[in-house]
């Protein structure tokens, strides 16, 4: 069976790392926690001490409803729900619809995909006060954090300091608790000075080691079916796309694009070996003899360089059926 082992170990130094420079954070474990198993992460995370996180849906937060202390939604829906819960609202309409009592403003600082516009800022906290909500958290979400040389980010934080402003004022004015402020995801956090981080920070992928100087806590292996030898000239998957240079020994692994990983056509480097022609459904066929597992990454930082795309892709996209398995 195809496994995909989790490192605790790396996710635990990825988490010690971030937390040296800036201890309140708010993992990011959407989409099934980047494609390594919602149920897994999360245990891992309660048992490192994380308080807070954040998810896709109601349906993700129900799953792992219990282990922490709030559970902040990118995308709820409108209806009432759990205390624990935070809902994430990103427009006015969405806001006057809302029937959840706690709620984070994501603001649009420049990004334009979700958000409140600061100039709407003065309305939504009129709503909020008129709807008795309760304003846990404020953020926004930085389109070009991974572009250093670009000044975009800076400028999207001033123009969220200043949102901020508003909220603190109006929280004085009406005895409100001040909300808690986030704006860093991974590539914030690599690119910002430990002063401009936020109350809290708010990364992804560098919790998975998906990015430069993180450990990966990803590795997925398949399971050898069986072994056979080629001939010179004989071909390999559907039209032969790959043909024997000379005598060969290959093996049939049971994964293949039906299990989230991405089509090639032909082959791939893997970690040990690598995979020949067209890959199936089901299975891929590599180079080598091999007994039992075949290393398909154990850096999917590496094994992305096959393919015209990121880490967080790969990732995200492995199938939930493939075993999740923790390791130290
Ligand atoms: C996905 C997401 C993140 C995490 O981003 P990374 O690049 O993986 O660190 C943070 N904030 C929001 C709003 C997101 O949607």
């Amino acid at each position: 069976m195809a496994t995909l082992y989790l490192s605790r170990k790396a996710l635990y130094s990825n988490l010690d790392q971030l937390r040296g420079k800036k201890p309140h954070i708010l993992p990011v474990i959407k989409d099934n926690a980047y494609g390594h198993g919602l149920l897994p992460i999360a245990h891992l995370l309660k048992e490192y001490g994380i308080e807070r996180v954040v998810v896709r849906s109601n349906r993700e937060a129900e799953a792992i409803g219990s282990l922490f202390r709030e559970i902040l939604i990118l995308f709820p829906h409108t209806g009432r729900s759990y205390r624990n819960f935070s809902y994430t609202i990103a427009s006015l309409p969405q806001l006057r619809k809302n029937r959840h009592p706690y709620i984070h403003l994501k603001i649009d600082t420049g990004m334009h995909r979700s958000g409140i516009a600061p100039d709407e800022v003065g309305e939504a906290l009129e709503i909020i006060r008129q709807k008795e909500l309760e304003l846990k958290g404020v953020f926004t979400h930085f389109c070009c954090a991974d572009e250093p040389l670009h000044t975009d980010t800076f400028s999207a934080l001033h123009r969220f300091y200043r949102v901020m402003e508003e909220v603190n004022r109006f929280c004085s004015k009406f005895n409100l608790p001040r909300p808690y402020y986030h704006w860093a995801n991974s590539a914030g956090v690599e690119l910002l000075p430990p002063d401009q981080l936020g109350d809290y920070i708010r990364p992804g992928i560098a919790i998975y080691g998906g990015v430069e100087g993180y450990q990966p806590v990803a590795k997925l292996t398949g399971r050898a079916i069986l072994t056979r030898k080629i001939k010179p000239g004989e071909g390999v998957g559907y039209n032969k796309t790959f043909i024997a240079p000379r005598e060969m020994e290959i093996t049939l692994v049971d994964l293949g694009y039906g299990d989230g990983l991405p089509y090639f056509r032909n082959g791939a480097w893997l970690k040990e070996t690598r995979a020949l022609g067209k890959i199936s459904m089901d299975s891929m066929v590599v180079e080598g003899r091999f007994e039992k597992e075949v290393v398909i990454f154990d850096d999917v930082r590496q094994f992305a360089q096959n393919f015209d795309t990121i880490t967080y892709d790969i990732l995200v996209k492995l199938h939930p059926r493939i075993k999740r398995v923790i390791v130290e």
